[in-house]
């Protein structure tokens, strides 16, 4: 009770009680049931996994673990810390300077940046501060809905700025978003007030097909004086060659983009954040705005930012450019380590908002499927896939040191399930 709160306790003991009068567990086992039980809690209920689907960025799973310095650093910004404040003068100084520096290092190619909640609230914050009451000229091909039934379009007019919807699902040009930009204006008010490209981070289209790349896009903006947002999703800094298609926050924003939204927690590899780069001029008028303060960074997010670019390559990319043999030496010593299971060829993914039907190749461990359940209740719970009647153990997203800690997952799982058929 002491360390964990008597609430936590009370509420162990009345479940365990519980599962007792459905009959689940017999009474005499109640008090070893709740030992293990308080003995396994830790001091918040969300519980560490080892995520064995080979997928890098699993919503589910909470995307991106943090590199060893992010989770150092939110230790250090727990309690009081100079945020927001400046220790030589004893002045109060600008919020997460350091978070923002770090990322003008990392990203050279952009004059300012800025930190958000997430970058949904980055898409938000961009589209209302240049066109609220006014229009986005927004590709159709491009009006993305991302995860649990969210549609970036709702997000966008939620605010009260309108879309301005440009060619057809698999084909739009630039004489689509120019036609708009060249009618506008004039000596009426300026009707648009962004044009957004949105990569489409989690589908592809395919087959007769065609877009206008934002190098096509800037000069049109440009000569217009209408601002060319880059929603990029996936959070690269810059082009990384296990992803060609993938596009990266240096390249958009040579490529003539002013302003370029990533979220923190895809492949940047961070905590949950929106981070907008580009030019001074517009990140400034998106801090001074009044949503600027309804989605800003906390502390542990800011310092956790700065650590995952200053610190060792974050935990994502390692999964992204895990070496396949790597992958299969590791998978083979987990079989004959169990003694049991195949070795099989499987194909790992990015997963949320990025490399959208681009496979890894890689390797599984297959196991019979029944297993995945115990696997997932487990002491320390281990996600597979099940597919086609086999439970599929992936270790690209499993860091190397807690391949111990699955060998001993496994090894349980496998000893209950013999209990069972005995
Ligand atoms: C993931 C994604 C978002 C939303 O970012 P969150 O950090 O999940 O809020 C917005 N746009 C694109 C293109 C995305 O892939």
């Amino acid at each position: 009770a002491g360390a964990l709160g008597e609430l936590v306790v009370l509420g162990i003991v009345r479940a365990t009680q519980d599962r007792a009068r459905r009959r689940e567990i017999t009474p005499e086992a109640v008090p070893d049931e709740v030992a293990s039980a308080l003995e396994n809690r830790g001091t918040s209920s969300l519980r560490p996994v080892l995520n064995a689907t080979g997928v890098i960025i699993h919503t589910n799973l909470g995307r991106a673990p943090l590199s060893a310095a992010a989770r150092e650093a939110l230790q250090d910004a727990a309690g009081h810390t100079d945020v927001e404040f400046d220790l030589t003068t004893g002045a109060r100084s600008r919020r997460g300077a350091a978070a923002r520096a770090a990322l003008l290092a990392a990203c050279p190619a952009a004059e300012d940046a800025l930190v958000v909640n997430n970058g949904a609230a980055a898409l938000s914050l961009a589209t209302t501060a240049l066109a609220q009451d006014r229009e986005v000229l927004w590709s159709r091909g491009e009006l993305v809905e991302i995860g649990a039934g969210f549609r970036l379009a709702d997000l966008v007019t939620a605010t009260g700025v309108r879309v301005c919807e440009v060619g057809t699902t698999n084909r739009t040009h630039l004489a689509d978003y120019t036609r708009v930009l060249e009618d506008d204006g004039g000596d009426d008010e300026r009707r648009i007030g962004a044009v957004l490209k949105v990569h489409t981070s989690n589908y592809r289209v395919e087959g007769f097909t065609a877009e206008a790349t934002i190098a096509d896009l800037a000069g049109p903006c440009r000569a217009a004086g209408v601002p060319l947002i880059a929603d990029l999703g996936s959070g690269l800094l810059h082009p990384d060659p296990a992803l060609p298609e993938e596009p990266d926050a240096t390249t958009a924003l040579e490529a003539g983009a002013d302003l370029v939204l990533t979220s923190g927690d895809k492949l940047f590899g961070g905590p949950q954040a929106g981070i907008l780069l580009g030019r001074a001029e517009i990140i400034g008028r998106l801090a001074r705005h009044a949503l600027a303060r309804a989605v800003r960074a906390d502390k542990l997010t800011l310092a956790a930012i700065e650590a995952t670019i200053t610190g060792s390559e974050p935990p994502v990319l390692a999964s992204l450019h895990a070496d396949p043999e790597a992958l299969r030496d590791r998978t083979e010593h987990l079989r004959d380590a169990l003694g049991t299971g195949d070795v099989v060829p499987h194909d790992g993914r990015v997963g949320g908002g990025g490399g959208a039907g681009v496979p890894l190749p890689g390797w599984a461990l297959r196991l019979p499927s029944r297993l995945a359940g115990s696997l997932r209740q487990g002491e320390t719970p281990v996600v597979a896939t099940v597919r086609d009647d086999a439970c599929l153990v992936d270790l690209r997203c499993i860091l190397p040191e807690d391949d111990e800690h699955l060998l001993a997952a496994l090894r349980s799982a496998l000893g209950a399930d013999e209990e069972d058929s005995r």
